[in-house]
């Protein structure tokens, strides 16, 4: 079965390929194999479900390719759940990595609670089903960054029971226990039934402008 993933984000891209890909059966496509561009879906949600599903929704709808979109956010205890479903945009609309990690620090900087979560909802939809999964990770957030490995706060971050931040652990070691790798093994076993069935004939919903 062909699976696109609704990101324009490599890292995502990669982590969620490995996993997804692990089990055989699936073929994997991200939004840059396909062969033109796609409008990135506004997240205008205020839950990870709700922006998850407008992203499996909407690139399923314009490529008729059986979907599943990330959402992500780090929910930092201190600070009321905040950057949460926020998170990309935590330093402002066009922030960089650098420039949320900075804000997150700032924010925490006299604060001795640094207990946080990375949760993560997967969307899946074929339009016949729309199913969702969840994977959270607890930790702390660290006073100083550690690591150059992954993206985003992981330099920030430091696993429960760990003592390498994400961003000190390989892509294996990371989705061995992060939020996205349990998300998909949660997905993977739903949707099980389904790639088993394999590819629709063509004609159907998986056969529209985009088909692999
Ligand atoms: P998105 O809205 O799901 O694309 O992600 C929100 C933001 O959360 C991203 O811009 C990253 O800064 C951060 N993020 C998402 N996943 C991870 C992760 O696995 N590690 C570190 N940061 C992440």
């Amino acid at each position: 079965m062909t699976i696109l993933l609704a990101t324009n984000n490599l890292h995502k891209a990669q982590e969620l390929s490995a996993i997804l890909a692990a089990g055989g059966g699936v073929t994997v496509l991200t939004l840059r194999d396909l062969p033109a561009a796609i409008p990135e879906p506004i997240e205008d949600g205020q839950t990870l479900e709700a922006n998850a599903y407008i992203k499996a929704a909407e690139i399923f709808q314009a490529t008729g390719i059986p979907t599943i979109a990330d959402d992500t956010g780090l929910e930092v205890l201190a600070l009321d759940g905040a950057p949460g479903v926020y998170s990309a945009r935590y330093a402002g609309p066009n922030a960089t990595y650098a420039d949320n990690c900075h804000k997150l620090m700032e924010a925490l900087s006299n604060q001795e609670d640094r207990r946080a979560r990375f949760r993560t909802v997967l969307c899946f939809t074929d339009g016949l089903r729309t199913l969702f999964a969840e994977g959270s990770v607890d930790g702390v957030i660290l006073r100083q960054a550690r690591g150059s490995e992954g993206f985003g706060y992981d330099p920030m971050f430091l696993p429960e029971g760990h003592h390498l931040t994400f961003a000190e652990m390989n892509p294996e070691q990371k989705n061995s226990i992060s939020h996205r790798g349990q998300a998909l093994v949660a997905l993977r076993t739903t949707l099980a039934p389904i790639l088993a069935e394999g590819e629709l004939p063509s004609g159907d919903s998986q056969s529209r402008n985009f088909s692999a």
